[in-house]
């Protein structure tokens, strides 16, 4: 989702002229797209910012930006007035398409009287769309189908940066999708916090799903995160009735026990979760699933930790993002007795352990079996990626074919957890 921003701000600078520098030295512009989802994100854009004073010093004119869910934290405006007082535009996640005209702005005064700009209102309301985007990730292009979050889990900190749920009409995602389609882009992924609780003009996410995926272009389809309180099996079934939708779903269960979901505020039970993960199993054998998993939540304890265990070995996901729960203010647990950090440490070190090795099992399923495959990188030396319909990487020697083809790939090697293949049949 962030690097969707990132392209909407790039695109934004583009039009007003600017253009991409790999050397920060020579950049007249800075823009941080900030993220506070966890504490580790929030430290590592402290120090990044900080090194830009030294640049400032150098070159008067530079324009430093801070943007993103960062900046709509409580009290965070005037942290990072005292903190860095070099910063030139701060904007919130509802102001960010306002960053072309006070570049423009700032840099039509003379230095002397320019003003430090801080604009950071209520993320809660308006959808602002008609972004210039400088896309970067061809042959997928990421669309937004919704902003905002209202679920409220009790460790997160979307709801209160990123405001309340609002969703894009339909009409203005087809336009969008179709004009990817044209332009050529082969991969569509549809984004939003909760794409499952999308709903506009009448439309629920089924209905869009349904829409995009009847579309008369050799694509793929993708769509995250689900919320597994509100992934149904209509939505299964619209995926096993389009071609172009893979198979393919991310579903965070974030932890195994019903205590700790419970205290999550997260809306559905270990049960509910696996009940989910059959029926998806039942209507699509071979779907990729992915999941988000954290540990060390307050309250969680080893029979807890046990059964997030236990769930992981059940489910046998094909990949796992994994966190440690780090507080953030404002959050319910965030006031919840606090669990040791080398508690924390033992349990992701287990946890990570626990699915590393089952990513590699599941690796030799692919052995001897082909795949449609889409390219997604070329290297120099004759090595090309992409990735099967439900998610997995497999890397081949290119010969002629190029970024965005559709191949078939043989799989005949597992290195690692990487799968190895040739192309078979020549090109689609
Ligand atoms: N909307 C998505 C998640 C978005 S945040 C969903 O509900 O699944 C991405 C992931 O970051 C979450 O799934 C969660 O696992 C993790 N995360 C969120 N807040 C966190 C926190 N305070 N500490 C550690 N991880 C966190
Ligand atoms: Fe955060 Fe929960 Fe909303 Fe996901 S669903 S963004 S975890 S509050």
């Amino acid at each position: 989702m962030n690097v969707h921003e990132s392209e909407k701000i790039a695109g934004t600078l583009v039009s007003l002229g600017y253009v991409a520098t790999d050397d920060i030295n020579f950049a007249d512009v800075i823009v941080f797209n900030t993220c506070c989802i966890r504490d580790s994100a929030e430290k590592k854009i402290y120090a990044k910012i900080g090194d830009v004073k030294g640049l400032k010093r150098l070159n008067e004119l530079l324009i430093v930006c801070v943007v993103g869910c960062m900046t709509q934290q409580t009290g965070m405006s005037d942290t990072l007035k005292s903190k860095f007082p070099f910063i030139d535009i701060v904007l919130g996640t509802s102001n960010v398409h306002l960053l072309g005209e006070k570049i423009k702005e700032i840099s039509s005064f003379y230095l002397k009287n320019r003003k430090k700009i801080y604009e950071i209102t209520d993320s809660s309301t308006e959808i602002v769309n008609d972004f210039y985007e400088l896309r970067t990730s061809y042959p997928n292009a990421w669309v937004n189908i919704m902003y905002g979050c209202n679920n409220y889990c009790t460790y997160c900190i979307v709801p209160f940066v990123r405001g309340r749920e609002r969703s894009r009409s339909p009409q203005s995602i087809l336009d969008e999708v179709k004009r990817l389609l044209d332009e050529g882009y082969k991969e569509i992924t549809l984004l939003g916090q909760n794409v499952n609780s999308y709903f506009s003009d009448n439309w629920n996410f089924a209905k869009l799903l349904d829409a995009i995926g009847a579309l008369s272009f050799k694509f793929r389809l993708r769509f995250m995160t689900s919320h597994p309180k509100d992934f149904s099996s209509e939505i299964v079934d619209i995926m096993t009735a389009h071609k172009s939708i893979c198979n393919f779903i991310h579903l965070p269960v974030q932890a195994g026990s019903n205590n700790v979901l419970k205290a999550m505020g997260r809306q559905y039970t270990r049960e509910k979760y696996l009940d989910l993960i059959s029926m998806i199993r039942n209507k699509i054998p071979d779907c990729g699933i992915t999941s988000d998993i954290m540990v060390g939540f307050p309250t969680e304890s080893d029979e807890d930790f046990f059964e997030t265990l236990e769930l992981v070995k059940a489910v046998r996901f094909t990949n796992a993002f994994t966190f440690v729960y780090s507080p953030r203010t404002g959050t319910v647990a965030q006031k919840m007795l606090q669990i040791p950090a080398n508690i924390k440490k033992e349990r992701i070190t287990k946890l990570i352990e626990l699915q590393n090795q089952i990513s590699q099992e599941k690796s030799y399923e692919y052995l001897n079996k082909t795949y449609e495959i889409l390219v997604e990188g070329v290297k120099d030396n004759d090595l090309a990626c992409g990735k099967t319909s439900n998610g997995r990487l497999v890397n081949f020697k290119c010969g002629e074919s190029k970024i965005g083809d559709f191949l078939n790939i043989h799989v005949d090697k597992v290195k690692a957890s990487a799968l190895w293949g040739h192309i078979e049949n020549g090109r689609e």
